[in-house]
C-alpha cells in the first residue's frame, strides 16, 4: 500500500510542479471502509487532494482534508502525516450518486495535536480538484492548475513573473503522465494504538467504566480509520478506575 510525491521545476524553473500517485493506498482503503463505487471515487480524490497539499507542510505535521457533503451525501477525512503516512475514514459506504460536489471543504493543519491552521471552501463543483484550485488561489486569476482522478494528483504554479508565455493546461497534461524529480514516500498507516484507546476510555469516569465492567464483561473499540478493534478485559477496565 504504497505511493509517492514527486516535486519538481520546470521551465526553466518557472513552473513549480507536483504529481502524486496514491492509487495502491486508495484501494487498500476502499477495501478497508467496504466502500461502493461513488464513495470510493470520492475517497481517491480526496487522498490524492491531500497527498498533494500536504507538500505544504513545512514544520507542520498533520494535515487534515475534511468533506462534509450534501450531495452526493458523504463525510470523509482524510489525514497525512510529515511522514507521509496517510489514513481515512468515509461515511456511509455506499451514497447515491450527484451529478455536482455540493457541501463544505475544511483543510487544517496541526502541530502537536494543536490546530494552527482552518481554510473552509465552499463546493459547488464538478470534482474535487476544481474545489482545491478555489481553495489554494480563489476563484480569479488562477496562476495554477490540479487534476485529481482515479488516484493521481497533479499540481502545477506559476511562479511570480516567470514562464509567463507557457500554457498551464499544456503542463498540466505533460505531468500527469510523470513527473522527474525529488521524490517523497506516501503510505498508508493509522495512528492508532492500544494506549490512544485507553487514555480515551479513562476520560469516560469512573460510572460508566464500571458499566462496561459489569454489564459487558470488557470492552470492544474499533478504530474508525483503520477498523482495527482493540479487546479490553475486565482488567484493564478496571486499571482506569480512579477509585
Ligand atoms: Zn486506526
Amino acid at each position: 500500500m504504497n505511493g509517492a510525491r514527486h516535486t519538481g521545476l520546470l521551465h526553466d524553473d518557472g513552473i513549480r510542479a507536483m504529481r502524486v500517485d496514491i492509487r495502491a493506498i486508495a484501494a487498500h482503503a476502499a477495501q478497508v471502509h467496504g466502500l461502493g463505487e461513488v464513495a470510493a471515487r470520492l475517497q481517491a480524490d480526496a487522498l490524492a487532494a491531500a497527498a498533494l497539499l500536504s507538500a505544504y507542510l513545512d514544520d507542520t505535521e498533520r494535515l487534515t482534508l475534511q468533506l462534509q457533503l450534501e450531495q452526493p451525501r458523504l463525510a470523509l477525512t482524510a489525514d497525512v502525516y510529515d511522514s507521509g503516512a496517510i489514513r481515512c475514514r468515509t461515511t456511509p459506504p455506499t451514497p447515491r450518486d450527484a451529478p455536482m460536489l455540493e457541501g463544505i471543504l475544511f483543510v487544517l493543519k496541526s502541530v502537536r495535536g494543536r490546530e494552527v491552521y482552518r481554510g473552509i471552501t465552499a463546493v459547488h463543483h464538478d470534482d474535487l480538484g476544481q474545489v482545491l484550485q478555489d481553495h489554494l488561489h480563489g476563484s480569479d486569476q488562477v496562476p495554477a492548475r490540479v487534476r485529481v482522478r482515479d488516484g493521481i494528483g497533479v499540481f502545477v504554479e506559476r511562479l511570480p513573473g516567470q514562464a509567463e508565455d507557457v500554457d498551464l493546461d499544456a503542463v498540466l497534461e505533460e505531468v500527469w503522465n510523470g513527473l522527474e524529480g525529488g521524490e517523497a514516500p506516501l503510505f498508508w498507516q493509522c495512528t492508532c494504538s492500544r494506549e490512544k484507546v485507553l487514555t480515551m476510555l479513562s476520560t469516560l469516569g469512573d460510572e460508566e467504566i464500571q458499566a462496561m465492567i459489569d454489564e459487558d464483561g470488557g470492552a470492544t473499540v474499533e478504530c474508525n480509520f483503520c477498523r482495527t478493534e482493540t479487546v479490553l478485559g475486565v482488567p484493564d477496565l478496571q486499571a482506569l478506575l480512579t477509585s
